[in-house]
């Protein structure tokens, strides 16, 4: 048996690096417990909106960050149908502490938040696979995998944060309501220079058959194209259909280089509860969106954070226990109430198929991009995950600016007061 920490976190994602940094600077003794020999470098979240920042910041690595990635301020709508594309640009926002979304691979933000996690003392241990909890009075036994064997991990708590798939929230007999979509979203990292064809640095393609998804990923040229395709197709061969739909988003040019691809299932799912005895969830284990318009990290990294907050409150004695169910309850409300809605209507725009509907998002963009203030707000419209800071004195009680801003996601209009 190791020596018994505060919290164990299962998984070394982005959201457990974040949460476990968070948790160290309030004190907390916090372990890591990762199945993976390293930190995974899947295509997946790649822009960070200011809501984002904000944390970054707090914990103190988002200059680091913005070194290795870079900062975006243009975001272009394409309906080639239409023939019509509208750019929006950060700029006309004044008085609001970011004014970009910075694009970076979700790897680094987890390596980077846990470099400076380890600085802390906290322990990170890979090759280390959940498979049992045994949650008592006291707190909880965690039992991993590794390659000497079964080993066995005491703390006062456990936060799964290991990924939609979470098996801390299936041993805690925590249902995860909600739906999964039936497409099949492919994610692929390519070198080609979409800047030539006239996208922006970061990309929508709304087309009934050809939706994608497209943004630059780091200073080399690297970009990520992602579309949807029906997951009745086989998954065996979902690479080869790559060249196929890369024919349409490159308009036939062939001077591309495929560096990685993976498929994705699509859910609108969170667990019924997000604190259930020495338990809890954060980041896709608690809540999982399709990721059109970039909302699953967005959301995650802040039930990740406003735990950490509670829960350091809890470990000092300075709250009671019953603040975990606030904290569940607000953050499944975020998740349900904002969070979900603007998926899912990115998600329905990209790829609509009604044409009358059609015409009504083409006025919708064409809107925005005739009023700059209300384009602006929209690329930066995620501080609505933030939802309501628990503990009066908390150290994110200033970080939302949301009484500022009024967005209406379906009709596609912001307005700053
Ligand atoms: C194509 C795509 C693009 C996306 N783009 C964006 C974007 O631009 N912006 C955004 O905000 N979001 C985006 N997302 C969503 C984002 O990737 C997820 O929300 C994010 O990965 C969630 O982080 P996490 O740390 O909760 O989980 P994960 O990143 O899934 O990490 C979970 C970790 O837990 C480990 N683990 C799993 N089981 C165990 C176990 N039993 N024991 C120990 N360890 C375990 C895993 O190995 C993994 O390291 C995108 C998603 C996809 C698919």
């Amino acid at each position: 048996m190791a020596e018994q920490s505060d919290v164990i976190i299962a998984g070394a994602g982005p959201v457990g690096m974040l949460t476990a940094l968070a948790l160290a600077q309030t004190g907390a003794k916090v372990t890591v417990l990762e199945q993976e020999p390293h930190i995974i470098n899947s295509p997946r979240a790649a822009v960070y909106f200011p809501s984002t920042l904000i944390i970054l910041e707090e914990l103190g690595i988002l200059d680091e960050l913005n070194a290795i990635g870079f900062q975006n301020r243009t975001f272009g709508t394409h309906i080639p149908e239409f023939g019509y594309s509208s750019v929006v640009t950060t700029e006309p926002i004044e008085g609001i502490p970011y004014d970009y979304q910075l694009h970076a691979g979700q790897h680094d933000v987890a390596r980077v938040a846990m470099e400076h996690a380890q600085k802390l003392g906290v322990e990170v241990l890979f090759n280390h696979e959940v498979v049992a909890l045994d949650d008592e009075p006291d707190g909880v036994t965690v039992t991993a995998k590794t390659e000497a064997g079964e080993k066995t991990f005491k703390a006062q708590w456990l936060i799964g944060a290991d990924g939609a798939r979470s098996t801390v929230r299936r041993l805690a007999g925590i249902a995860f309501a909600g739906h999964t979509w039936p497409e099949r979203f492919v994610a692929t990292n390519v070198k080609f220079d979409f800047l030539k064809l006239g996208y922006q640095q970061a990309n929508f393609v709304c087309d009934p058959v050809n939706m994608a998804v497209i943004a630059l990923l780091d200073r080399d040229g690297l970009w990520r194209c992602t579309y949807m395709e029906d997951s009745s197709l086989p998954l065996e061969t979902y690479e080869e259909r790559i060249h196929q739909r890369y024919e349409w988003f490159m308009r036939g040019s062939k001077d591309y280089e495929i560096v990685s691809s993976s498929p994705y299932m699509l859910h609108q799912r969170a667990g019924e509860t997000l604190h259930k005895d020495h338990v809890l969830l954060a980041g896709d284990a608690a809540h999982a969106t399709n990721p059109c318009g970039g909302l699953g990290l967005t959301s995650g990294v802040w039930t990740g954070v406003v735990l950490a907050d509670v829960l350091g409150a809890v470990i000092r004695g300075e709250e009671d226990e019953s603040i975990l169910d606030r904290f569940s309850d607000e953050r499944r409300r975020v998740f349900w109430e904002v969070v979900s809605p603007a998926a899912t209507e990115n998600k329905r725009m990209l790829q609509e198929k009604d044409p009358e509907q059609r015409q009504k998002d083409l006025a919708a963009v064409r809107a925005l991009s005739d009023d700059p203030d209300s384009g602006a707000m929209l690329m930066l419209f995620a501080y609505k995950v933030i939802g309501d800071v628990l503990r009066p004195n908390s150290r994110w009680k200033d970080a939302d600016p949301t009484p500022n801003v009024h967005l209406d996601i379906a009709g596609r209009q912001g307005q700053i007061h």
